[in-house]
Parts: C-alpha cells; sequence; structure tokens
C-alpha cells in the first residue's frame, strides 16, 4: 500500500520516518508531503512542529485537527516545485489535497513557501 502521501513506498517507510524525526527532511517537498500525510492521521503536534515559529498558528490548533479528522481525505497531488532541494534554503511546492467534506469533493489548492533554519525545513504559508 502506497504512502497517504501517494509516494509509492509504504508509510512506514515514507512519512513516518519524518513523524518520528520531528520533520527532518532533505526537501521542502517531502516536508510538503509529510505534512499532508499529517493532515490524514490528524496529527497536530506535526503540523505545529513543522510550521515555522513566526507563523504557527497555535490557537488554532485544535480546530485544525478536528477538521481534519471530520473530513476524508483522499490524494496528494504535487504540480510544481521551485527549489527546496538539499542545498537551498527556500523553496515552493504547488500542490491539491482531495478530500471529501460534507458529501461532496473538494480541493485545497495552494502554492507553500518553505524556509530551512538550522538545516530543518519549516512550512512558512502562502507563496507570494
Ligand atoms: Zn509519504
Amino acid at each position: 500500500m502506497n504512502c497517504h502521501c501517494g509516494n509509492k513506498k509504504v508509510y512506514q517507510e515514507c512519512c513516518e520516518i519524518f513523524h518520528l524525526n520531528n520533520g527532518k527532511t532533505d526537501t521542502a517537498e517531502q516536508l510538503m508531503r509529510s505534512r499532508y500525510s499529517a493532515f490524514v492521521l490528524a496529527n497536530g503536534d506535526y503540523l505545529m512542529a513543522t510550521h515555522h515559529k513566526s507563523t504557527r498558528p497555535i490557537k488554532e490548533k485544535k480546530a485544525i485537527v478536528k477538521w481534519a479528522k471530520s473530513v476524508q481525505w483522499i490524494r496528494l497531488e504535487v504540480l510544481e516545485t521551485t527549489k527546496g532541494s538539499e542545498n537551498n534554503t527556500e523553496g515552493t511546492v504547488t500542490f491539491n489535497a482531495y478530500f471529501f467534506e460534507n458529501g461532496k469533493v473538494d480541493v485545497i489548492h495552494e502554492k507553500s513557501a518553505f524556509v530551512k533554519e538550522n538545516e530543518q525545513w519549516f512550512y512558512l504559508g502562502l507563496s507570494q
């Protein structure tokens, strides 16, 4: 079975590695994928830990977890990445995240910005 993030690897060999090491991914795309998997698993601690401290929505954590549990996640589609590799300190990932909510399919389309600090990638928010 593929990982929640859609990679052709089992969860234990894919996003779980990052869920257990607090998000120490090599690339921004890996962090993005592991964050999607964390939404699927409603892992609020991971979503907060991998969200850059300058934009971390601590007060919304409960609501985010509740919402993540309330929808049925379908799949992640990574459309485009810029930079975000091991030698960069910033990058973007453009994606579609599909889910069922209230009986219909909905999609989050976002170009996300990521930054690397102390050798670790963090989600910053919407890209400019
Ligand atoms: Zn994965």
